[in-house]
């Protein structure tokens, strides 16, 4: 690529609903040319289909985007509002003959020998033999551009530079070569970046989980854990590292570096990446964002005892819901903990917590070790019937927080009401 100052990229989404993973990866790799190259994103929304290209359509891709944290210098422009200038562009190529009408449509003039070559920077040289393609429609009947034109005339009145989108597009891309060289215009470089596959090697869809950036947003992922997740898809520095902060990305990331094959788009990995970015936050700054996300107050204690096990910020809400409302008793749970003398040995503990003073996780701890070894137990015989008198599950932070996070009402008063179910 060239370095320096002049690179002008676009995204150029068509408004068909939700911007979905392959779509974001596109956005992403545009802005990390951008901002490596102190270029310029451009945001162009082709919204040429009318019935798909609603307000809600368009709105949705420009929240992705500002959730992404993927900020456009340009724009953004309406395809459909630059009509006149590509019915100007097919006059002009009719004019000029080398396009032509036929039955009211307008084709562009394709020669029977000879081919076109597409230069990508990941792929190398594509070469298209003319015999392979027909004269095609630039223009429909009643006058109005189609894809290959559009995007063609705005590229060249944009300035773009590189084009860099999926490899679905490629089929288009010798139409669109062939339309600049007939307005006379110079080729961008272009791209087209792998495609993505789910973990059983099949295109990408709904079944591999989340599907779009609005799915991971609602499902506690973080932006800057999908960004670095998404340049991954297609993109390495080298063979081993994985975690990236954005500015690591916009200083190493180059279209050289991305690979043509597909790429695996897997969700577990995401997650495991997101928990990485969630544990290397200060607990004070998550306790922030989960507030901010929920309205709560106060939740910094209890993100300090689970931000260990989080993955996802949602997560928090299954380690840590219990301690704000209770929840409904798991009963395979309830009948594995609570047998061979649980309830006896949950009554005691009741009593030893009674008495704990001050009531925090060292004194918890201390008088619930002691009942332990008076009781010469396993620690799980205790400490499981509490949690799940406490929980209502048997999976939740370690036994002392979780009791001295509940306070010792609370806490007393789910043991009570476990004892009473237990009689
Ligand atoms: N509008 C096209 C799409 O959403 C992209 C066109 C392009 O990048 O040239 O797939």
């Amino acid at each position: 690529m060239t370095e320096g100052e002049g690179i002008r990229v676009r995204f150029a989404p068509s408004p068909t609903g939700a911007l979905h993973i392959g779509g974001a990866r596109t956005a992403l790799y545009n802005w990390l040319v951008a901002r490596h190259s102190s270029g310029t994103f451009v945001l162009r929304i082709e919204d040429t289909d009318r019935e798909r290209s609603t307000k809600e359509n368009i709105e949705q891709i420009y929240d992705a985007l500002r959730w992404l944290e993927l900020d456009w210098d340009e724009g953004p422009y309406s395809q459909a509002e630059r009509v006149d200038r590509h019915r100007e562009e097919i006059k002009r190529l009719v004019d000029e003959g080398h396009a032509y009408f036929d039955e009211g449509a307008v084709r562009l003039r394709v020669p029977d020998e000879g081919s076109t070559t597409v230069h990508d920077v990941i792929r190398g040289e594509i070469v298209f033999e003319h015999q392979a393609i027909d004269d095609f429609v630039i223009a429909r009947s009643d006058g109005s551009p189609l894809y290959n034109l559009a995007a063609a005339v705005d590229d060249r009145d944009m300035g773009i530079t590189h084009v860099i989108r999926g490899a679905d597009h490629i089929s288009n891309t010798p139409r669109q070569l062939m339309i600049l060289e007939a307005l006379g215009s110079k080729a961008p470089v272009f791209a087209h970046l792998p495609l993505l596959h789910g973990t059983d090697g099949k295109k990408l869809s709904k079944r591999h989980g989340a599907a779009s950036v609005q799915e991971l947003r609602d499902q506690g992922y973080l932006p800057a854990a999908v960004r670095n997740y998404l340049a991954l898809l297609g993109w390495g520095f080298d063979d081993s590292t994985e975690y990236f902060t954005t500015g690591e990305l916009i200083r190493n990331f180059t279209l050289e570096r991305v690979s043509k094959s597909p790429a695996v788009f897997d969700e577990q990995k995401l997650r495991w990446m997101n928990g990485r970015y969630l544990r290397e936050m200060d607990a004070a700054e998550l306790a922030e964002l989960l507030e901010r996300e929920t309205g709560r107050s106060g939740l910094q204690p209890a993100v300090e005892v689970t931000q260990e096990k989080m993955q996802t910020t949602t997560d928090f809400w299954k380690l840590a819901g219990w301690l704000y409302e209770r929840r409904p008793t798991d009963e395979k749970a309830w009948s594995k903990v609570m047998k061979d003398g649980a309830a006896e040995n949950l009554a005691r503990a009741r009593e030893a917590l009674a008495n704990v003073e001050p009531f925090d996780q060292a004194g918890v701890e201390q008088a619930l070790t002691a009942l332990v070894d008076e009781l010469d137990l396993k620690p799980g015989k205790l400490y499981q019937p509490i949690r799940v008198a406490i929980t209502g599950s048997t999976v939740s932070p370690g036994i002392f927080e979780s009791v001295a996070l509940l306070g010792r009402d609370e806490t007393l008063s789910r043991i009570d009401d476990a004892l009473a179910r237990a009689r």
